[in-house]
């Protein structure tokens, strides 16, 4: 199943609306954060690390609605933390299919299965599990053995009861590409609707900053594991962004295209960078130093990412800027990136040492539970 043709039309209907305003910046996605706690505690994460009197804090239903008409955004996606950890959190996701947003509710399914009869099937509600590759790469990625049969059981229970289920898979430095494509397979066979990727961000905050991708590995990465694609694998952001990622195609960052708000108020300049809050969206978007942000600023902050939340709107725009835009994305949505060299690469890679092996061969900031 793909994306419902609803929700592309829902989207493009909202950009060529923008842009016959002359609007110059304007989101795409709301990042709404209702929580920091979780129930993991994985060693790439920078949300988790606050104090416990904020750990203990969320956001209201009606904080969150008052967001979410603030900012105007068509998609809203509910990050965390653990979202499903949130008393309210189906209050809060009936509350947005009443406003006919649509809804990607970011969760490590540890606690799906036991709280999907709170939910109903919607169009407008897709379950975004957190799947960071197969079986011992999920694990090791979030410091707990046993995630990843948890969360599989509950997105097999999902699409059961006909919800929509896409998965978010971060990928971090040592990720192997032969492993991550089998993973794609692994997904499809599951009949979750699509996928989506992202390097990982070097938080400040995060416990090992050693597992970082540069730009340059960040685009061999993801050109061995884009290149040569299989036509079954079906994935769910833009086809541009992904040229991006494989170095097809430079982009700017635009950090107001998906904005977060959470405990703190609308955080400066984007989900994974906090230089500070406003208190209201307009104040975010015209008070906001955006020459500061971005790899061409110089920030050193900015170097290195290439995250979704910074360039998948600018992939967007881009799609919507003519039809030239146009004509490019619907190549790229179609094309298997024929690379014979990739294969080679693959081809002559030694096979990755099992994750848990680099624990012992180099140490990570892991420690394992169960
Ligand atoms: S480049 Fe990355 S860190 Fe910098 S503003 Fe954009 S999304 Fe945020």
């Amino acid at each position: 199943m793909a994306i419902p043709l609803s929700q592309m039309w829902t989207v493009a209907a909202y950009v060529l609306k923008q842009k016959i305003q002359g609007r110059k910046r304007y989101p795409l996605v709301l990042m709404l954060e209702p929580l920091f706690r979780c129930n993991l505690a994985c060693a790439g994460c920078g949300k988790i690390q606050y104090p416990h009197h904020i750990l203990k804090q969320q956001l209201t239903p009606e904080e969150c609605f008052r967001a979410v008409e603030e900012c105007g955004a068509p998609i809203v996606s509910i990050p965390g933390g653990e979202p499903l950890l949130h008393p309210q959190i189906h209050e809060i996701v009936e509350g947005l299919i009443a406003r006919e947003k649509y809804i990607y509710l970011c969760t490590n399914a540890l606690l799906l299965k036991e709280k999907l009869p709170l939910f109903r099937p919607s169009k407008y509600l897709s379950f975004s599990v957190h799947l960071d590759g197969q079986r011992e790469h999920h694990d090791f990625s979030v410091c707990r053995e046993g995630g990843f049969e948890i969360a599989v059981e509950a997105v097999r229970e999902a699409v059961r009861r006909g919800f929509r289920v896409t998965t978010n898979t971060t990928l971090f430095d040592g990720a192997d590409p032969r492993s991550v494509r089998a993973f794609f397979d692994e997904m499809m066979d599951l009949g979750v609707e699509g996928m989506m990727l992202s390097p990982g961000y070097a938080y400040e905050k995060a416990p090992n900053q050693e597992l970082w991708l540069q730009r340059e590995r960040t685009r061999r990465l993801f050109r061995l594991i884009l290149s040569n694609r299989k036509r079954r694998w079906v994935f769910n952001q833009s086809a541009l962004f992904m040229e991006f990622l494989m170095g097809l195609r430079e982009f700017t960052c635009t950090p107001w295209g998906m904005p977060t708000y959470n405990l703190f108020g609308w955080q400066r300049p984007c989900y994974v960078q906090q230089d500070g809050y406003a208190e209201t969206f307009q104040e975010l978007l015209e008070e906001t130093d955006w020459t500061r942000y971005g790899p061409e600023s110089g920030n050193p902050k900015c170097a290195n990412c290439m995250m979704h939340s910074g360039y998948e709107a600018t992939a967007v725009h881009h799609t919507f800027s003519g039809w030239r835009g146009f004509a490019e994305t619907i190549r790229a949505t179609f094309s298997l990136y024929k690379d014979p060299e990739a294969a080679q690469e693959i081809e002559r890679l030694q096979p990755a040492p099992h994750p848990w092996e680099l624990v012992q061969i180099g140490g990570s900031g892991r420690e394992r539970t169960s």
